[in-house]
């Protein structure tokens, strides 16, 4: 069996003649930017990039193909320097005949395809170069869409309070894509704010399988989330060559649909808690409730105007008090990405990266006595406690990120006792 990272939800910045693509995202965020860091620091070796339907990235891709830096795999995906398979993406918006708005991601075998896809939008959407696009007809339809030239389809960031089908949109997906659309589904995406055992609590979730993918908005960002996909060992499926280790498209979708021996063996998330949107946000009081979920009211000023966490708008609609994870169902570990541990800056970032090699060499599988003669007896502690999953966490929401708190003071401090 061979087990590769895969994370499938990174934006572009900028095109590499600098035309932006992402407003919010880095500029250093070009398409080859993205696929240099999964393969030389990232250690990810299927990138799905989901702004691939802008006509400008697409010339980018196209030049990469020509001076032979990327090759078209025959089954779909594109292979960087032989260490990262790139899958064409596209995040799109759509809207619900009573206005609900969310994110969904296709993805597409190839160039080809994509191109196709991105000629049917263009009496949808207003600018095709920009990311995340509002495309004017309902889910269901844009499944259809995708699924007809050859893609598959993910809803993204699936519980987020803004833009997504259980934030805004629905209390069952059956809903919005019907029993059929259901079935062609590829995977559903978490978001960082949620994790495997929340949505669990959700009868109609369990035939799918679920994604944590990163959503990077900026190079450090790629693969704070992220799936183990495993291969088969003996052949290259629809892959490349036999002695190509890139997984193809089809490899990835099969591993989606748990079909011919591919699966997605285990997600790595951030603890929700440290997500943006986990617990509801007053915007009044600009507090994060510290209630039992779910909070679906401020609890200080009584307002109603807030932002519904994950956590309170899992509680809300879950059948089940408890999780009931499917048979099929991989482990969801925590992972507390570098940047996000306090006193780890970039000096000690730098440091641990030449050590290591990647971050995730950091994050599971360095010792505990190699990290302490690297940054120290303090910030290796915080590391090995974060992979034992033992810090103290205060919950994020509203659009701010949780952290991990060291020091119990701290913590009674920010939640206002
Ligand atoms: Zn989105
Ligand atoms: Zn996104």
């Amino acid at each position: 069996m061979r087990r590769v990272y895969a994370d499938l939800h990174i934006h572009i910045g900028r095109t590499s003649a600098g035309e932006p693509v992402k407003i919010t995202a880095a500029r250093d965020l070009t398409f080859e930017n993205i696929a240099r860091e999964c393969a030389t620091r990232k250690g990810i070796e299927v990138a799905g990039i989901v702004d691939c339907g802008s006509p400008a990235v697409m010339a980018d891709i196209d030049r990469l193909v020509e001076s032979g830096e990327m090759v078209e795999l025959p089954g779909g995906g594109l292979r960087y320097r032989d260490t990262t398979t790139i899958i064409l993406g596209c995040e799109l918006e759509t809207v619900e005949d009573d206005g609900g708005a969310s994110h969904h991601v296709a993805y597409f075998p190839g160039r080809e395809e994509i191109r196709v896809f991105v000629g049917l939008l263009r009496r949808l959407v207003t600018n095709l170069n920009l990311s995340s696009q509002r495309c004017r007809v309902p889910a269901r339809k844009l499944l259809r869409m995708a699924t007809e030239v050859g893609g598959i389809f993910v809803p993204a960031h699936a519980f987020t309070p803004h833009k997504s089908p259980y934030g805004s949109c629905v209390r069952r997906l059956t809903e919005m894509f019907g029993e059929e659309g259901m079935q062609q589904l590829a995977a559903l995406e978490l978001g960082l704010s949620a994790d495997s055992f929340l949505a669990d609590r959700i009868a109609e979730l369990a035939p799918l399988t679920f994604l944590s993918n990163s959503d990077a908005h900026s190079l450090p960002r790629i693969a704070r989330e992220y799936n183990v996909i495993e291969i088969p060992a003996a052949e290259n499926g629809a892959g490349g060559e036999a002695d190509s280790f890139c997984p193809s498209f089809q490899e990835v979708v099969w591993a989606l649909k748990r079909e011919n021996g591919r699966r997605v063996i285990a997600n790595y998330g951030l603890d929700p808690r440290l997500g943006k949107y986990h617990r509801t946000f007053c915007t009044a009081c600009e507090r994060i409730t510290p209630l039992e979920p779910p909070v679906v009211k401020c609890d200080a000023c009584g307002s109603d105007k807030v932002v519904k966490g994950v956590l309170d708008r899992i509680v809300e609609i879950a059948d089940y008090p408890e999780p009931r994870p499917p048979s099929h169902r991989p482990p969801y570990h925590y992972q507390v990405p570098l940047q996000m541990l306090p006193g780890v800056g970039a000096v000690a970032l730098g440091k641990l990266l030449n050590r290591f090699g990647t971050e995730m060499k950091v994050l599971h599988e360095a010792r505990a006595e190699d990290l302490e003669l690297v940054i120290g007896r303090k910030l290796a502690a915080l590391v090995m406690r974060s992979r034992e999953g033992t810090l103290s966490m205060l919950a994020g929401g509203g659009g701010r990120y949780g952290k991990p708190v060291t020091d119990e003071a701290e913590m009674q401090l920010s939640l206002g006792y």
